[in-house]
């Protein structure tokens, strides 16, 4: 059965001291709120990891926004897979559109950074979308199915197996513009069924999809009572431990 995953991600917000406060804010609320195959998770800047991967307990797990795509080196200024591993870490975004338009992170780096966080026991949560353009010119189909071929498609089934995805329209992210639930629901569907010709009816059944673009506690319960739809991931609400809370309990009401 696929895990149900609320994964936070603060961006770059937040001292450390903001950090650990807010964290703990968050796993007051949801302790013993979750159930079952469900998991939050809050993906924070790497300074704040190693003191949040021991508040976090069995209540929330947590993840980078990033890696680098080496082990180790001469990349001055980077953190590599086995460092964020090293500190509790068991996440790892992978590709967010943000990395893409700011950073310049190809397909090909993507997989790169993928297969690194793989070996250093990381679950990548890896982000694909369509940009305002491609959805109105209607290639938001062939764009990410591109993103999927070029970034995770080159895994192992067992690699694969062990990856999220978080569908995310660049459109509505940090926009307010959420994806109506049919829209969201459309594109999953067409991610799993994408999955399950690659990979096999099983693999894409249990492979956990979430969805990210201004979710918040007012339009979750209605994107995660999708068939297609596991979860999100939360930019901005994810900020306030309230508005993550009450998205981590929509799976219980
Ligand atoms: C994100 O950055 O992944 C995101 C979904 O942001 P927001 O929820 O603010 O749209």
């Amino acid at each position: 059965m696929r895990k149900k995953i609320v994964a936070g991600n603060w961006k770059m917000n937040l001292d450390y001291a903001e950090g650990v406060s807010l964290f703990s804010e968050i796993v007051n609320m949801i302790r013993d709120e979750q159930k079952g195959t469900q998991v939050a998770v809050i993906c924070a800047p790497y300074i704040h990891l190693n003191s949040l991967a021991k508040l976090g307990g069995t209540t929330v797990k947590i993840g980078a926004q990033n890696c680098h795509q080496n082990e180790s080196g001469a990349f001055t200024g980077e953190i590599s897979a086995k460092m964020i591993q090293s500190v509790g870490c068991e996440y790892v975004i992978i590709g967010h559109s943000e990395r893409r338009q700011y950073f310049a992170e190809s397909d090909a780096l993507l997989l790169e950074k993928t297969n690194i966080a793989l070996k250093n026991n990381l679950t990548p949560i890896f982000c694909i979308g369509e940009t305002l353009d491609e959805r109105n010119n209607g290639s938001y189909f062939d764009v990410i199915k591109s993103q999927l071929t070029h970034g995770v498609f080159a895994l192992s089934a067992a690699d694969f197996a062990k990856v999220v995805l978080a569908y995310e329209p660049v459109w509505a992210i940090g926009t307010g513009l959420t994806a109506s639930s049919a829209q969201a629901q459309e594109v999953h569907a067409f991610i799993r069924n994408e999955i399950a010709v690659q990979y096999g009816a099983e693999v894409a059944e249990n492979t956990s999809i979430l969805y990210g673009g201004s979710c918040n506690p007012k339009n979750a319960a209605e994107l995660f009572a999708q068939n297609d739809i596991d979860g999100g991931l939360i930019g901005g609400a994810s900020l306030k431990s309230r508005d993550f809370a009450d998205i981590v309990k929509t799976f219980n009401s």
